[in-house]
């Protein structure tokens, strides 16, 4: 079911679906994914590991040459599962940023900062002169003192936050109008994580980017997103407004999310987990994949895939919303 919630889509999902060659034959890593962000949106990803987030958004960009892709995904009305190599190299570091988990494997660590962070606009033929002053201002930008001289050092270098500066300059310098995040503070301390999220924030709203965060930590992203999309086993499980979201969850996978996410509005308690491990791909359940780690399951849940049912705001999918929402126990 598609997102009623952005009316001109800069990045349009349809029925995505990812598989990938296996032993006994195609393995599904995605299953009809449908996402919709406008220009300026704030979109988070959630899941556990495993759960598909990352192989989507990858999937945008096309950067995994082993996975088979089919649905549509188009930017900017542009079909991109149809576009040539040139066209996807275009895009990407120009029209779509990427930032990655691991910073020191997005850079060369033979080439310096600067020689890095300029690249795309090297490659476009932008004077050499030009390309590091653009570097330069970016480093300033983000927080990096002494940007000029910095601009000659190499990836060892630089502390881990520092590092995950200059990937977010590498994907803010060719100008683009989406970014997407992938984990970027999950490698990082956890007050180096917050300094990098509310760069990130803060760089995002002046230029009105589009953000997709990819993340497994919901916590993370109350103060950073405008909506969340939880994903489980490849497919949606809820997407929604942060607000009705963490008010009151619709999927039991997302309450059992909030309920392992510290509060500090609350007196101390025991932080609740999610009984069981998500299922690989190659072993997912039948029917709702999330049913054997379902406090709430059915009988229907293990044989029926649940479709999304859409809700005062957004979507989920679990057999008890709707119709039968009164057979919720
Ligand atoms: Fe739980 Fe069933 Fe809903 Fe899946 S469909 S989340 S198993 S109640």
């Amino acid at each position: 079911m598609r997102s009623a919630m952005v009316a001109t889509p800069l990045l349009d999902i349809r029925g995505l679906t990812v598989q990938v060659d296996g032993p006994a034959g195609p393995v599904t890593l995605v299953d009809s994914f449908d996402l919709a962000l406008a220009a300026g949106d704030r979109v988070a990803l959630v899941g556990e590991s495993g759960s598909g987030k990352s192989v989507m958004a990858r999937s945008v960009l096309q950067l995994d040459p082993d996975v088979a892709l089919s649905g549509s995904i188009r930017l900017g009305g542009s079909e991109l599962l149809s576009s040539g190599e040139a066209e996807l190299t275009r895009v990407r570091g120009g029209r779509v940023g990427m930032v990655f988990q691991h910073p020191m494997g997005a850079l060369n660590p033979l080439q310096t900062i600067g020689r890095q962070i300029a690249e795309p606009l090297l490659l476009k033929g932008v004077p050499r002169r030009t390309a590091l002053n653009r570097a330069r201002e970016l480093l300033d930008e983000l927080g990096v003192d002494r940007a000029a001289q910095r601009l000659r050092a190499y990836p060892h270098e630089f502390s881990g936050g520092m590092r995950q500066r200059v990937v977010l300059a590498m994907a803010l310098i060719g100008e683009p109008e989406l970014l997407i995040a992938d984990e970027p503070t999950t490698a990082l301390d956890v007050r180096v994580q917050q300094q990098v999220l509310s760069l990130l924030d803060d760089v995002c709203r002046r230029r009105g980017l589009a953000v997709l965060l990819i993340t497994h930590d919901l916590g993370l992203v109350a103060g950073f997103a405008e909506r969340v999309v939880v994903m489980y086993a490849g497919r949606k499980a809820e997407e929604r407004p942060v607000r009705p979201l963490y008010a009151q969850p619709a999927h039991p996978y997302t309450s059992g999310l909030l309920r392992a996410v510290p509060r500090i509005d609350r007196e101390t308690q025991r932080l609740a987990s999610i009984p069981g491990v998500p299922p690989t791909p190659s072993a997912r359940p039948a029917g709702c994949a999330f049913h054997p780690r379902c406090e709430v399951r059915v009988d229907r849940c293990s044989t029926e895939i649940p479709r999304p049912r859409a809700l005062e705001h957004g979507v989920a999918a679990c057999h008890l919303l709707g119709d039968d929402a009164e057979a919720r126990p």
